[in-house]
């Protein structure tokens, strides 16, 4: 790509660099970072319009930020929860025809305009009234077709709200370990969520969840959980979990969480029983009991809480990431004693 340098009054090569700049708009000084492009041959600046539209929108989008203005993809948002188009929703909002058609171009709202359009984001009741005092401004499709994806919208957004209000801590690193792993079993899931309780305690010194884990035949497993997956047998979990993006978990508990599917996630459900029996807490609360004998002991928290404090210590770990050497020995362990 080139460029016309005024300097060297030809097409030339050029570079681009990333600059902070400022830009005056409606009275405020908007900071930006602009892209511009020097010349290669005498580093004079040049014109390259490609750029300038780029800054324009960096701009643009910095002013909105800035004054909490709604962004252009934000409005695009609107119009597909809605199932609407630009037109008509102008018209259901007593604006000109033309108004959301220029916001989508880039024309900067005015606040007035915007605050009501950032209530249609969340605000689904909102738009079933907006929608059924102008009826009569849209043709009946568009009518039918907005007040079917509000209606959804309302439903989903009341499902959700069902699903959080009855949500234990632990059924939120349920989802969160179904959500980042491409493939879990219902055997798989119980121990990476008996490894994150445990790394958890051990790093922050406070329990992920407050249930409490049983010692059975295959492992340390909690049971509400198991019940809740126990048709899956030995399949993949196939739950629709995106639908439910957020998660009650805190950045350090994602991070443990994170951590612990990367260092133990990779093994099979089987592979982490094999790894939890080779350890104390499961061994020692199953004292006295057959292989397989069905038991409801639990593993007392302190048990894990004293054990994984040694871990901690043995292997001189000081962030989470160093409990990667406690997984591949745990691993080399079971291989060898199988
Ligand atoms: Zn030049």
């Amino acid at each position: 790509m080139k460029g016309f340098c005024e300097e060297c009054r030809d097409y030339v090569d050029f570079t681009i660099e990333e600059v902070k700049r400022d830009k005056e708009i409606r009275g405020i000084s908007i900071e930006y970072t602009a892209k511009i492009a020097f010349c290669d041959e005498c580093t004079n600046e040049l014109f390259v319009s490609e750029l300038r539209d780029e800054n324009l929108e960096t701009i643009n989008r910095n002013y909105r930020l800035t004054e909490g203005l709604i962004q252009v993809y934000e409005i695009g948002e609107v119009l597909e929860k809605y199932d609407i188009g630009k037109r008509p929703l102008s018209l259901i909002l007593g604006w000109g025809e033309g108004t959301l058609s220029r916001y989508v171009d880039g024309d900067i709202p005015s606040r007035q305009y915007s605050d009501i359009l950032k209530r249609l984001q969340t605000d689904f009741e909102f738009m079933l009234e907006l929608l059924e005092k102008s009826k009569s401004k849209i043709t009946e499709r568009a009518y039918t077709n907005c007040l079917r994806a509000a209606q959804r919208n309302l439903e989903n957004e009341k499902e959700m709200m069902a699903v959080f209000q009855s949500e234990e801590k632990i059924d939120s690193v349920v989802r969160y370990i179904i959500y980042k792993s491409v493939e879990i079993t219902p055997l798989a899931l119980q121990k990476l969520l008996y490894f994150s309780q445990s790394f958890y305690k051990a790093f922050t010194e406070k329990f992920l969840f407050d249930n409490d884990c049983g010692a059975w035949i295959h492992g340390p497993v909690y049971r509400n959980i198991y019940y809740k997956y126990k048709d899956h047998g030995y399949n993949p979990i196939d739950e629709d979990v995106d639908k439910f993006m957020n998660f009650d978990l805190t950045e350090t508990e994602k991070t443990v969480i994170d951590t612990v599917l990367l260092n133990f996630g990779c093994y099979s459900g089987k592979i982490l029983e094999y790894m939890t029996h080779a350890e104390r807490p499961w061994r020692e609360s199953r004292n006295g009991l057959e292989d397989s004998e069905v038991s409801d002991r639990i593993i007392e928290k302190e048990l894990i809480e004293f054990y994984y404090k040694e871990v901690l210590g043995k292997y001189n770990m000081i962030n989470i990431s160093d409990i990667r050497d406690y997984s591949t020995d745990l691993f080399r362990k079971i291989q060898r004693s199988s």
